[in-house]
């Protein structure tokens, strides 16, 4: 059984609905879909996701008139959809149902922002729903509240209660017929709605897969594949056909804009692999997301290159820092107490480098950060570098070649590009390079070349 989730694009319009109800039915194993909110289109310049966010807001601000105005157009948005797919009723349904949404207790602002933020995706899986049923087959629309979808009181930042699973699991089952659940959102105990971080479908997606251990989870977006580096930067990149959790990770983490990453961790821990893959050429087989890969998969033991700009290094030296104990620790809890979370920490025999990303340097954390550090574990010297971009190659098949860092480092030298700071980890699944943001553009085309083009 498969578990397959539409972003917001591919329910733009009418016609992407259809496209995305014929690969829905073209294969009888996909029994369990979740949909996004309409997304932006070619008459829609605007997410519905993010219209309702500003409904809302006018609705707590400005009164019901403005907030009413901003409806008119969700709805006749959805009225529209509805009419093209031959199912004006549903659309008529729609439309009151999204009005009465405005009459809703206001008292707790996230509370009743997350309510109509949830509509975008909670109208969509009815459309789509009534839409099926509309062509002969059986689909039914799964209200995540009902059907086990418990979450944390974080409004607009809730994460799952463990005890969905088995709801979500018991009750899925019992649905004769294709699921259509909305993702972003679900129930808390108390029974209010409240919705995952944006994007968050994607995570609806992973816990339905997790929770009915889902042979595979599939993800439709508009792309072939996951390619292995940044198609901005290199003219048709090689696509990546196979790549492991670890390595989405990391190529997540270095800015590959693809998949939220947090929604990967319940299938991450159920082992379900994850195929990405396109609404627009539903043939292509698409990327896969598993457990273990062969390093003859990719063809290559590196499967991507990614880089990610914003960051700072503190370098922090102190004549025989190596033998004095809990240095390492002190130097840690003082960014502990900033509440700031650090990237990396390469180290010398007497000196330390703190990797940071420059959203936590606001307000002055910086300045208290060294002053915490001079007055406290009394260093010889310190040293920031700002405007720092990471560089990060990513493989798995690393740890089983020699002279993949010789032959980076090189390209790197060759493109004439200093680097302030080289990282790999034990687990030899990735390599990082921290350069000057100016340069990671060249750091990253050089390092394509020889890798993927074996210049
Ligand atoms: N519609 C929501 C958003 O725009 C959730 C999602 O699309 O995944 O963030």
């Amino acid at each position: 059984m498969k578990t397959v989730k539409f972003g917001g694009s591919s329910l733009a319009d009418a016609k992407r609905i259809k496209k995305v109800c014929d690969i829905i039915l073209s294969d009888p194993d996909r029994r369990i879909v979740v949909v996004s909110a309409p997304g932006k289109g070619e008459n829609a310049p605007c997410k519905v996701t993010d219209m309702l966010i500003e409904t809302a807001s006018a609705a707590l601000d400005f009164g019901a008139t403005k907030a009413r105005i901003l409806m008119d157009k969700v709805a006749a948005r959805y009225y529209d959809i509805a009419c093209d797919l031959g199912i004006p009723e549903t659309g008529e349904r729609i439309k009151t149902d999204l009005y009465a949404l405005l009459d809703r207790d206001k008292a707790d602002r996230k509370n009743f922002t997350d309510r109509v933020k949830a509509a975008g995706e909670d109208t969509c899986a009815k459309l789509v729903a009534a839409y099926i049923n509309s062509l002969g087959h059986k689909a039914v629309y799964a209200n995540p509240g009902e059907f086990g979808m418990l979450l944390s009181d974080e409004f607009g930042n809730a994460t799952v209660l463990g005890k969905s699973f088995a709801l979500l699991k018991k009750n899925l089952s019992k649905i004769d017929g294709i699921a259509i659940f909305p993702g972003f959102f679900g129930r808390t105990e108390k029974g209010e709605i409240a919705t995952f971080p944006r994007g968050g479908s994607d995570t609806t997606g992973a816990i339905l897969a997790a929770a009915v251990n889902a042979d595979v989870y599939e993800n439709f977006t508009d792309v072939d594949y996951v390619y292995s580096v940044n198609p901005k930067l290199v003219k048709n990149p090689k696509p990546i056909k196979v790549v492991t959790y670890r390595e989405m990770r990391e190529l997540s983490y270095a800015g590959f804009n693809v998949y939220q990453e947090e929604a990967l961790l319940p299938i991450y821990r159920a082992g379900i692999p994850v195929n990405i893959r396109s609404v627009n050429n539903p043939l292509c087989p698409g990327t896969h997301i598993v457990a273990r890969r062969e390093d003859g998969d990719t063809g290559t033991r590196i499967s991507g290159i990614a880089s990610n700009s914003g960051f700072t290094s503190l370098f922090v030296a102190k004549y025989l820092m190596n033998r004095e104990i809990g240095f390492g620790r002190r130097l840690l809890s003082i960014l502990e107490d900033e509440g700031i979370s650090y990237e990396h920490t390469p180290t010398g025999i007497d000196d330390v480098t703190v990797i940071l990303r420059d959203s936590f340097l606001t307000n002055g954390a910086l300045d208290r950060i060294i002053e915490r550090i001079k007055a406290e574990l009394l260093p010889d010297g310190i040293n920031v570098v700002r405007d720092l971009s990471l560089i990060v190659v990513v493989g798995e098949g690393m740890k089983h070649g020699i002279g993949i860092a010789a032959a980076a480092t090189s390209a790197l030298s060759k493109a004439g590009i200093s680097i302030s700071m080289i990282s790999q980890g034990s687990s030899e699944v990735s390599m990082i390079f921290a350069v000057k943001s100016s340069y990671a553009d060249d750091g990253v085309r050089a390092l394509y070349e020889v890798f993927f083009e074996g210049n």
